[in-house]
C-alpha cells in the first residue's frame, strides 16, 4: 500500500506558513513504515528539534483505479479516518530553501499515525465533515471539508492520473490552520465530529 498526502489544501494554513497558494494540489508520499496504528505512542527522534502536528482526514481507497473521472471519484473511497501528518519542520525548512524533496521531513518512522476508519456510508455530506485535534486537553486545530481548496473527488481524479490507486491506499487530505510543535509527554486526541478517533502520547 502507499500513503499519498496533499499539501496546502486549506487557505488559512497556507497563510500561516506564508506559502503560495498552489495552481494544482501539492502531492507527496510517505512510506508504509510511517504508519502508526492502534494509539501506539510516537517516539520523538533525535534528528529533529521541531516536529509539528498536522491533523488531517484520511481517505481509504476501496478499489483500484487510474484516470478516475471526478464525477465518479468518491465511489473509490471506502472509509474515512483521521491521521496526523507529522512534519519535521526544521528539516522541511532546509529542504524548501534548497528546493530539495521533503521525503525525510515528512516520511520518517511513525510520521503517519492513523485512527480506525468509519465507512463512507456513515457520512451524509462529504463536503461538510468537521474534525479537530486536542493537545493536552486544549483544542489546537479545527477543520471543515467545506474549506478545502481541492475536494476529495478532485484530489482522487488528479492523483490517479499519475499513480494508480489501489485498494488499501491512504490519502491524507491536508491540514487546516493551527499547526504547531509537539514535545515529549504531549497527548494528542483527534475527533471526527464528536467521535473520538485517536488518543496517543509523544514519548
Ligand atoms: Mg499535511
Amino acid at each position: 500500500m502507499k500513503i499519498i498526502c496533499i499539501g496546502r489544501n486549506y487557505a488559512a494554513h497556507i497563510a500561516e506558513l506564508q506559502n503560495e497558494k498552489p495552481d494544482e494540489p501539492v502531492i507527496f508520499t510517505k512510506p508504509d513504515t510511517a504508519l502508526l496504528k492502534n494509539n501506539e505512542p510516537f517516539y520523538y527522534p533525535e534528528y529533529t528539534q521541531d516536529i509539528h502536528y498536522e491533523v488531517e482526514l484520511v481517505l481509504r481507497i476501496g478499489k483500484e483505479g487510474k484516470y478516475i473521472e471526478e464525477q465518479f471519484a468518491t465511489k473509490y473511497i471506502d472509509a474515512i479516518g483521521l491521521g496526523i501528518d507529522f512534519t519535521a519542520r526544521d528539516l522541511q525548512a532546509k529542504a524548501k530553501a534548497k528546493g530539495l524533496p521533503w521525503a525525510l521531513a515528512k516520511g520518517f518512522n511513525g510520521s503517519a499515525p492513523v485512527s480506525e476508519f468509519i465507512p463512507i456510508s456513515e457520512f451524509a455530506d462529504l463536503k461538510d465533515i468537521h474534525f479537530s485535534l486536542q493537545m493536552n486537553g486544549e483544542t489546537k486545530q479545527k477543520g471543515d471539508t467545506s474549506l478545502m481548496l481541492y475536494d476529495f473527488a478532485y484530489v482522487i481524479a488528479y492523483i490517479s492520473k499519475f499513480m494508480t490507486l489501489k485498494t488499501g491506499d491512504y490519502i491524507f487530505t491536508g491540514t487546516p490552520e493551527g499547526v504547531g510543535p509537539v514535545k515529549i509527554g504531549d497527548r494528542l486526541l483527534g475527533f471526527i465530529e464528536e467521535r473520538e478517533m485517536f488518543d496517543f502520547e509523544i514519548k
